[in-house]
């Protein structure tokens, strides 16, 4: 898939709403349009990259990014004490229903182990 008819890039140029709550130079963060709990947010680089799987060695960096935003996201949400989870699901047999990477971040519910 090209970053022309991806989701996540309509909403990074603006041309899809979201609740965006986090902006970097390189990284959003939006809540999720079906939230699996109190707070599920997701963080997204702002540069397509379509899955794990396409990452490169250049991309460490961005990745960390992700995770920066993720830490100042849960900060924000007020979870930082209470816990909270990150998912990054790969492949449509992990469950990935959108081909533009995304750090999904849940809490202010319990959450179970191992995940379904
Ligand atoms: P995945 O299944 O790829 O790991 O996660 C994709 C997530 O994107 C799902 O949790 C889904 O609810 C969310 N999602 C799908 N379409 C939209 C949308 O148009 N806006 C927002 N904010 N979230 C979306
Ligand atoms: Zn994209």
């Amino acid at each position: 898939m090209s970053s022309n008819d991806c989701l996540f890039c309509k909403i990074v140029d603006g041309d899809i709403p979201a609740e965006v709550i986090y902006e970097s130079d390189t990284a959003l963060a939006f809540r999720d349009i079906s939230p699996q709990a109190p707070t599920h947010v997701l963080i997204i680089p702002r540069r397509h990259v379509s899955t794990i799987n396409d990452l490169e060695a250049a991309d460490e960096e961005l990745v960390g990014q992700l995770f920066s935003a993720a830490k100042a996201v849960a900060q924000q949400e007020g979870l930082t004490e209470s816990g909270y989870r990150t998912v990054m699901n790969c492949g449509e047999g992990a469950g990935q229903s959108v081909f533009h990477i995304h750090l999904h971040l849940l809490g202010g519910r319990p959450m179970l182990w191992p995940p379904g």
